[in-house]
This record gives structure tokens, C-alpha cells and sequence, in this order.
């Protein structure tokens, strides 16, 4: 097979692929591409190729490195959304509702109350998404699945907007019960989105529903030790 020109025309065509097979439109597919280790000069790339939509899982690391990137982005091409894919303190709650479009890690009940005070406080209402412990595993972030109704409620009830549902599958087991599952889950709930798969196996996700995909390394190459 011939080697699409870059990596992100390779992923946008796998994208138009499976969303194909699936019988989906591939615009229902958001592209996330996670930048999080590599510097702003890895980036401007892919936003000079269309890449609107980066994502981070560090705050600290997304205020280094965002700030001045955005403003240059959004001053030359319009739009550019940042999302958050990593766990979120809570005291960290007003610096990710000021940097971020979007946080795909709302898991406990302290965090609704910290982003919900910190949405108010900043007049900003920034979409979130539960991440759900998809594999009940131990050390692992998201709410467990027998959680996941009450947490629901208080979001609602905090006036949050809900995106959907996110998880990250056991690592180095078959990942697609598992995005079936959170597929029922956001079904069942009434969400439309569904964040989920990663550079191994978002086509995976896509033929069981995945709304975002959140693309690392099969964009930018492998991270550092
Ligand atoms: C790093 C990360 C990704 C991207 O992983 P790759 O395997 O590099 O594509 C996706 N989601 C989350 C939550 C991450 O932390």
C-alpha cells in the first residue's frame, strides 16, 4: 500500500475509511491529536495541514505550551479547540476551565463541584465528558460504572454540559468489549458522545461508535522515555 503524505492524511483517510464500513459520516469523527511531550514546533505543523482540534492531559504542561500558540492559531486560521484527556485536580479546576474547550476527565463528584464553581466564576460553560473506569481497574482514573448514574445527576444538576462518555480500556487486552460497552453506556444515559480509541486502535472505536478519537503517537511519533 502507498504511504499517504503525512501522517495526518493518514489518519484522516483510515478515519474516512472505517467511518465508510461503519456506514458513518467521517465528519461525525472528531480528530483529537494529542500533543501532550511534543513542543509548539510539532505542532504549528499540523495546524498548517487543518488540525483544529489538539488535545493535552497535563494543565500545567497545556500553560506552558498552549497560551501563545492559540492566540497565533486562532489569529491566522479562526477556530482551534483544546481539550483535556488527563486527570484533573480539582484545585486545578479554574486554570482548565480558562485554557480548555473541553475536558474528557469529569470522575468524581468533588470535580463537578470544583468545575461547576469554576464554570460560574469564569462565565464560561465548557463541555465536559465522564470518563468511566470502563475496566474497573484499580489505580485507574474515571468513576466506576455503578457510580455512573449519580455522577450523571449531579453534572446535570451543576448545570455542567455534557459531552458524553470517555474511557481508556485495560491496556494490552482486546479494547472492543470494552468500547461496546461505554457505546451501551452513553446509549443508555441519553449522551451522544463517545471518546474513545487511540493511535492503536481508534478504527476499532470507530465501528462501535466512538464521536472523538484521540490520536498521540501514530501523529507525532513515539514520546521520549
Ligand atoms: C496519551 C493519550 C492518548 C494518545 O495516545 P497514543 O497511543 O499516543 O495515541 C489518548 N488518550 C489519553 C487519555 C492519553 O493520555
Amino acid at each position: 500500500m502507498e504511504n499517504a503524505a503525512t501522517p495526518l492524511a493518514d489518519i484522516r483517510d483510515r478515519i474516512a475509511r472505517t467511518a465508510q464500513i461503519a456506514g458513518r459520516k467521517a465528519q461525525d469523527i472528531t480528530l483529537i491529536a494529542i500533543s501532550k511531550t511534543h513542543p509548539a514546533a510539532a505542532i504549528a505543523p499540523l495546524i498548517a495541514q487543518g488540525q483544529r482540534v489538539f488535545g493535552e492531559n497535563r494543565v500545567q504542561e497545556a500553560q506552558e505550551k498552549w497560551p501563545a500558540l492559540l492566540a497565533r492559531a486562532r489569529a491566522e486560521h479562526g477556530e482551534i479547540a483544546l481539550h483535556l484527556v488527563g486527570q484533573l485536580q480539582s484545585n486545578k479546576a479554574d486554570d482548565a476551565v480558562a485554557l480548555f474547550d473541553c475536558i474528557h476527565s469529569l470522575d468524581r463528584p468533588s470535580l463537578v463541584t470544583a468545575l461547576a464553581r469554576a464554570m460560574d466564576k469564569a462565565g464560561r460553560q465548557v463541555p465536559c465528558f465522564v470518563q468511566v473506569n470502563i475496566g474497573a481497574e484499580e489505580q485507574k482514573g474515571g468513576c466506576a460504572i455503578a457510580d455512573l448514574p449519580a455522577l450523571l445527576a449531579a453534572a446535570r444538576a451543576a448545570d455542567i454540559p455534557l459531552a458524553g462518555l470517555m474511557c481508556v480500556p485495560p491496556a494490552a487486552i482486546e479494547p472492543a468489549p470494552f468500547f461496546a460497552f461505554l457505546d451501551k453506556l452513553a446509549a443508555d444515559n441519553g449522551l451522544a458522545g463517545r471518546s474513545m480509541g487511540m493511535s492503536g486502535d481508534f478504527e476499532t472505536a470507530i465501528m462501535l461508535g466512538a464521536t472523538h478519537v484521540r490520536v498521540g503517537s501514530a501523529l507525532f511519533g513515539a514520546r521520549g522515555a
